[in-house]
Formats: C-alpha cells, sequence, structure tokens
C-alpha cells in the first residue's frame, strides 16, 4: 500500500513539472526537451527553393510550407535551422552523404528513394496535375500520348512520365518554372507537375489551365540519412507533436487557402 502511495506521489509530481515545462516559451536557444534522443545546434534543410507553396524565395528569404515545419522541428529539437538550396535532383545524395541533416522539398515517398534514405512519417499529400495552354486539344491523359510533356528533373512527374508516355517525349527541365516557360513559349505541349505548384504556376502565368485529372497521389516526407535513427525517431516526434497540437495545419492553412 505504501508502495503504491509513493508511485501515485511521484507520478504526480511527474505531471506537474511536465505542466510547468509547458509554461516556457519555446525559442531557437531553449535546451532540446529531454524526450528527445539526439542534442542539435544546427539543422541542416536540403530543398529545391523553386516549388511554390512548399519551398520558395521571398527576396533573400526562404519562405513555404516546408520551411516553416522545419523550422518549427528545428525549435522544438532545440536547433537552429539552416538552410541548404539545390537542385532537386541532388537532395537525395546530399542526405545520403551527409552533407545535409535532411532533405524537404515536396517530396515524394516512393520505393526506389526508400532503398536510398529512411522517410518521416507524411505530412502532406500531393498530386501530379497536368497543366496546358488554355486552347489546348489535349483533355485527358490520354490526349498525351504522342505529345511533348515537360517535367521537373528527377521527379516523381519526371518518372512517371518516362514510363507511361515514352522517354522519347519527355524534356526535363532544372526547375518546374523552366518547364512551365516552354510550356508557354510552345515548346512542350503539357507539364506534368505537382498540384500546388501547378496552381501557383498557372496563376502566375496567363493562358494556362491545370486538366481535372489525378495523375498519381503521393505522400510528401522528410527524407533522412539510412541508419541516422535517432533524428529519424527525432523528427517523428516533433512532427507528431507539431501536428497534434495544430501548429502543421496552421502552417499548410497559410499557404494553401480552402477551395
Ligand atoms: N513530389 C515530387 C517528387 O518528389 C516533386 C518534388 C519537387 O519537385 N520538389 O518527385
Amino acid at each position: 500500500m505504501k508502495k503504491l502511495l509513493a508511485l501515485t506521489l511521484a507520478l504526480l509530481f511527474t505531471v506537474a513539472a511536465f505542466a510547468g515545462c509547458a509554461d516556457k516559451p519555446a525559442s531557437n536557444s531553449d535546451a532540446p526537451v529531454a524526450q528527445y534522443k539526439g542534442q542539435y545546434d544546427v539543422l541542416k534543410m536540403g530543398t529545391n527553393a523553386a516549388f511554390p507553396p512548399y519551398e520558395y524565395k521571398d527576396g533573400s528569404n526562404f519562405v513555404g510550407i516546408d520551411v516553416e515545419i522545419a523550422d518549427a522541428i528545428a525549435k522544438e529539437l532545440g536547433a537552429t535551422l539552416e538552410i541548404v538550396d539545390m537542385e532537386f535532383d541532388s537532395i537525395i545524395t546530399a542526405v545520403e552523404q551527409g552533407e545535409v541533416s535532411f532533405g524537404m522539398a515536396g517530396m515524394t515517398v516512393t520505393d526506389e528513394r526508400k532503398e536510398q534514405v529512411d522517410f518521416s512519417a507524411s505530412y502532406a499529400t500531393g498530386v501530379q496535375s497536368v497543366i496546358v495552354a488554355e486552347n489546348s486539344e489535349i483533355a485527358t491523359l490520354d490526349d498525351l500520348s504522342g505529345k511533348k510533356i515537360g517535367v521537373q528533373l528527377g521527379t516523381t512527374g519526371d518518372i512517371y512520365s518516362c514510363d507511361d508516355f515514352g522517354e522519347e517525349n519527355v524534356t526535363k527541365f532544372a526547375k518546374g518554372a523552366d518547364a512551365v516557360l516552354a510550356l508557354k513559349g510552345g515548346d512542350v505541349d503539357a507539364v506534368i507537375i505537382d498540384n500546388e505548384p501547378a496552381k501557383s504556376f498557372v496563376a502566375a502565368n496567363e493562358g494556362l489551365k491545370i486538366l481535372d485529372t489525378d495523375y498519381a497521389i503521393e505522400d510528401y516526407a522528410i527524407a533522412i540519412k539510412k541508419g541516422n535513427t535517432d533524428l529519424l525517431d527525432d523528427i517523428n516526434a516533433a512532427l507528431e507533436k507539431l501536428t497534434a497540437d495544430g501548429t502543421v495545419d496552421n502552417i499548410i492553412a497559410k499557404y494553401i487557402k480552402a477551395e
């Protein structure tokens, strides 16, 4: 009985201690919370900041959904976030070689990529969309056969287009925006890219539209070097907390207005 009382008291003290902690304002300089496995000073995020609304530049600042979620994760882990901007196609290698702590770039989880890196829990859904000129005769996915398709190099849009419509029909660009420029100039007949960047590009360029078709539905997640399980677990735990307390939803709602 005494033991039970002691246990109950111990539990009460623990709860009180945690409640006390929760009042502290979060800041990057806060020491990492004990529940995390690693100690982090700086976390480097490898990304391609040409993919609105997930990551892009506003003047010289990096902004977007991924940037803000990564910043919230870093804060939660007591670290400062550093952004390393690179071609999308280089991100997985940079993660594998430890040049960055993680890759976050509206990156779709695929079986091939899973052989190279580990993925966190998914924090968002992406849909591959088709952009065409407003007056295009292309109305369905079937109409794409034999047409010239523009994609961003190394993306799932690139991989699926080559598989389904033949590599000879696919032109690969370093940036999605360059593929869209080629579409405007008539060098390609369609661009296959994730739906939210597609909406941004169509809003920023006259005379384009998105076909009413979901080419592929995908999960976005954070890529972490294989074997770096402490960081993987810590990012997942931080993500879980930031999802539960509404932070992730608030960030997404800030950039993607409900339709
Ligand atoms: N979701 C796509 C992929 O992972 C595109 C990502 C991107 O271009 N940033 O391949």
